[in-house]
């Protein structure tokens, strides 16, 4: 998959993207992921890429011409037109399930807005998609594409050390993860749970399988409206609705 960042800030985005799991992902071509970046195609003598809002008001709008500019050079390049998404607050919340449908894309490319934001018209022109990660505002739209390109890559074949690193995960299958625990075994007077030593795979299991219900009802009881639940998930919820069990 290639994934291509537009931004005003590309050292800031590199920074991240050469880092860790996801810097070893590149080198190792598992993905592709370039920043572009918007100030290289503007037309103006200054270099300049926003102006003053129209209507007044405070900060600068990044304008049309070197982002729509911008765009089209790397749509010339890839040679065909790519899915967009304009990183924002306005947009509809990032969602695992949204990170699992991008992820089977060839293409993807992520405008980052900076400053107040974009001009409506690049956007309406084209945008295919607006994303939020979360309801608050941040400067500008590196942080949410850098999140986005992260979560999307560790699902890629080769990039983790198998399927089960992200389909075990808090959030892929609708609940959240089970507690973990590593050596040592005791620390300051805790002990790991004894199931987790037993050597017993089913047992194991199954405490893995209860405490996801358990910390998903606890902790964000409204992802259980849309888990994947088995009956036996159902009968031993309502065990804990009713205090049945610890
Ligand atoms: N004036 C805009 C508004 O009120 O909707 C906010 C602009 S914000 C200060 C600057 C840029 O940061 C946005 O263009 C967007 O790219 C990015 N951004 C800020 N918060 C975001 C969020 N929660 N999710 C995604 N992108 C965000």
């Amino acid at each position: 998959m290639r994934i291509d960042i537009l931004t005003l800030f590309p050292e800031m985005c590199e920074s991240v993207l050469s880092e860790s799991i996801i810097g070893r992902a590149r080198a190792n071509g598992c993905v592709e992921i370039n920043c572009r970046n918007i100030r290289d195609y503007t037309l103006d003598k200054h270099n300049r890429v926003d102006d003053s809002p129209y209507g007044g008001g405070t900060g600068m709008i990044m304008q049309t011409q070197p982002i729509f500019d911008c765009f089209n050079s790397l749509c010339e390049e890839i040679g065909k037109r790519p899915h967009l998404i304009y990183l924002s607050p306005q947009g509809k919340t990032l969602t695992q399930e949204r990170v699992k449908e991008l992820s089977k894309l060839d293409n993807l490319v992520l405008l980052c807005g900076h400053y107040e934001g974009v001009d409506q018209r690049v956007i309406d022109e084209i945008v295919d998609e607006e994303i939020s990660i979360g309801d608050y505002v941040l400067t500008g739209g590196e942080l949410p594409a850098l999140i986005l390109a992260d979560s999307i890559s560790r699902m890629l074949p080769g990039v983790l050390a198998n399927e089960d690193a992200f389909t075990l995960e808090s959030h892929y299958s609708g609940l959240l993860e089970y507690p973990q625990y590593t050596r040592p075994y005791e620390w300051h007077g805790e002990k790991v749970p004894d199931v987790l030593i037993s050597g017993h795979h089913a047992n194991i299991q199954k405490w893995q399988r209860e405490q996801s219900l358990k910390r998903t009802l606890e902790r964000r009881p409204d992802l259980l409206e849309k888990a994947d639940l088995t009956k036996k998930d159902i009968e031993y919820l309502n065990k804990l609705k009713t205090a049945e069990v610890e």
